[in-house]
């Protein structure tokens, strides 16, 4: 049975390998440059990690939502180029374009700001964000005209660089999501009409990226599948041949045999049909162990197949083994990769009624992250 070292109380695997190797996979589908998205700490994985790794498997670009993270990626010796879209109001862009961190344009205000923090021999990476639909930040098709042409002679005075034009998509249909896409054509229209010729243009993030190949434009950014998880509800990874770099585990903490009509954590919630064991596993809610997946989430222990038992506290959940011969320091794993025999991140986000992203992106900085290359 598969033990972890002695003295680990819980941890996250990080196989770096399976990013390259997604990155890679997912390059050859599309066909386009990826942006890799690591924001959150890429997506709990580790964001200079992943950002390497994203860039070994051919990224040529990495995507943020806000500064901190992109200038997190350069104190972590990160020097690729950086993309940042998401920004408080009133911003101060000097620090982030001082090491060439790009910026992500939503409003005319923003361009501004942005073109102020040029120094006389460095204008600003900006990509301009198109709003086609999503109705989050971006700037609106009726503006675009006049932000397009401030764009074009802030580029011709020296004060920014033009590299990109964005968008990001809602994914509520293949139909919603064209027609998005057509508002952005327009918008490009608009752009080269205004004078401004981006090299990059990009609206898909994974789900597009994937499902429909007119969204490519050359140019995507893609942030779950790299890290091996399916955006879809209906495939999972393998279908996608992705594979998930994160493996959530622990040793079992302690084992107790019980009687049948025995309570199970707080609230009794479970109570054993049978005699049976009770195995404890070091993670809870605090480590990001969703509680809405109590007496629901997967758990495997020895190869076999459990679920939580009774409700998820704050450091630790319960299994009822039944007779399976489970020892102290035997190695549970809540999720990994389901082609492995694991538990997968999907079925934890199935049992707490949401999304795998959600799931790996709130492992809490309790749970160490140990880095392993396959
Ligand atoms: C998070 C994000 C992405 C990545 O989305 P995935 O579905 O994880 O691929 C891409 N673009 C923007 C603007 C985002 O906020």
């Amino acid at each position: 049975m598969s033990r972890l070292p002695a003295g680990v109380l819980r941890e996250a695997t990080i196989d770096v390998g399976a990013i390259t190797a997604n990155v890679r996979h997912l390059r050859r589908l599309t066909g386009s440059e990826v942006i890799a998205v690591v924001k959150a700490d890429g997506y709990g994985h580790g964001a200079v990690r992943s950002a390497v790794a994203a860039l070994e498997g051919g990224a040529t670009r990495l995507g943020v939502a806000d500064i901190g993270e992109a200038l997190a990626l350069r104190r972590g010796g990160v020097m690729a180029p950086v993309v940042a879209w998401l920004h408080a109001p009133g911003a101060n862009f000097g620090e982030a374009a001082g090491v060439g961190i790009e910026l992500g344009i939503s409003s005319f205000d923003q361009l501004l700001q942005a073109s102020a923090a040029a120094s006389v021999d460095r204008p600003v990476g900006v990509h301009l964000k198109l709003e086609t639909g999503l109705g989050r930040n971006g700037i609106a098709p009726e503006d675009a005209g006049v932000v397009f042409a401030e764009a074009a002679r802030l580029e011709r005075i020296g004060k920014l660089r033009v590299v990109g034009l964005f968008s990001h998509l809602s994914n509520a249909s293949a139909d919603d999501d064209r027609a998005a896409l057509r508002i952005f054509q327009d918008a490009l229209g608009v752009a080269a009409a205004a004078g401004l010729a981006p090299p990059l243009r990009h609206i898909a993030a994974s789900h597009a990226a994937i499902a429909l190949p007119e969204s490519r434009l050359g140019c995507v950014r893609l942030g779950v599948s790299i890290y091996g998880l399916s955006p879809f509800d209906d495939r999972d990874s393998g279908d996608l041949g992705l594979r998930p770099a994160m493996t959530l585990r622990a040793p079992v903490a302690a084992v107790r045999r019980v009687p049948a009509g025995h309570g199970v954590s707080y609230g009794y919630d479970y109570r054993t049909e049978r005699e049976t064991t009770l195995a404890l596993v070091p993670l809870g809610y605090a480590d990001g162990v969703p509680r809405q997946a109590s007496g629901a989430g997967p758990v495997s222990i020895g190869g076999a197949r459990f679920r939580v038992a009774g409700r998820i506290a704050m450091d630790q959940l319960v299994v009822d083994v039944g007779d399976h011969p489970v020892a102290v320091g035997d190695e549970a794993v809540l999720f990994g990769d389901a082609t492995l025999g694991l538990p997968s991140a999907d079925e934890w986000a199935a049992a707490a009624s949401t999304i795998n992203y959600e799931i790996v992106t709130r492992i809490g900085p309790r749970v160490p992250r140990r880095q392993v290359s396959s």
